[in-house]
């Protein structure tokens, strides 16, 4: 990914339900993110997309199954927290005990939330179990930052790394829409795809604000990655997206607008 916008984690939620699909689940994953994202809720997403006996991969969201998991009361599944500043070694001591119980459905999950507050003393503890992963037991681990977790652990654990949400719709959109259009996807596909932004002037509006931002946030960051996209097209695309404005403004229709600008861009 190159953009910095438009994240919604929508590829890494493909990855893992594919990964579930093809029954290729590991017993350890570290999901990583920044601390403002909900992290158990990804979990959650995830762990349904394991149990949900209707929608493998997916979940339903409404059998009984994924309810418990909704309201944390799924007897399989055990959550590990913080104990003052840090995960003490008990509270692995008791997930060593707990994951290795028979569980009531198709197989144990324990959720170690901030995982990287663990004491040292923890993380050994841990490493015994990711080691020898009793049956079919699935242990995740979140972290805000998976540097102070140990090597051993590190190298147990199948990492994945959470993205920050998008701010708005807009961007997302923004985003989504620039990264076809610079992976070559087709005029008909950014059309189909800007749906409503290229009906709507109102929403035409804000897509150019956050088109143009994100233009901006590639000029800026060039030198990462020059075989992608030239500056001179960027700087040229920011100049359509402002004649798009004056269109609008002018009052052309919002679709007759942006099928221009979305011609424009796909070349
Ligand atoms: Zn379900």
């Amino acid at each position: 990914m190159i953009l910095n916008t438009g994240r919604d984690n929508s590829r890494l939620k493909e990855r893992l339900e594919r990964i579930v699909k093809e029954n290729r689940i590991s017993h350890a994953y570290i999901f990583e993110g920044p601390s403002d994202i909900d992290k158990e809720a990804f979990a959650r997403g995830f762990i349904k997309g394991v149990l949900c006996p209707k929608s493998l991969g997916e979940n339903c969201g409404e059998c009984s199954i994924c309810s418990k998991i909704d309201h944390d009361n799924h007897e399989d599944i055990s959550y590990f927290r913080k104990d003052g500043l840090s995960i003490k070694d008990a509270a692995i001591e008791t997930l060593r005990e707990k994951i290795k119980i028979r569980p009531v459905g198709e197989r144990n999950v324990m959720v170690i939330c901030d995982s990287d507050t663990m004491t040292k003393k923890a993380q050994n503890s841990l490493l015994k179990t990711l080691e020898e992963p009793p049956g079919d037991a699935l242990i995740i681990l979140l972290s805000e930052n998976m540097e102070n977790l140990t090597q051993t652990i590190l190298s147990r654990c199948v990492k994945f790394r959470i993205d920050a949400q998008p701010e708005t719709t807009e961007d997302e959109q923004a985003g989504k829409l620039i990264e076809m259009a610079l992976s070559g996807k087709r005029f008909h596909e950014l059309v189909h795809e800007a749906g409503d932004y290229a009906r709507d002037r109102a929403k035409a509006m804000m897509l150019l604000d956050s088109m143009e931002r994100t233009y901006r946030n590639l000029l800026l960051e060039e030198h990462k990655d020059l075989r992608t996209y030239k500056p001179e097209e960027i700087c040229r695309y920011i100049e359509d997206i402002e004649e798009a404005r004056v269109r609008l403004k002018m009052k052309m229709s919002a679709e007759y607008a942006m099928k221009e600008l979305l011609l424009k861009i796909t070349g």
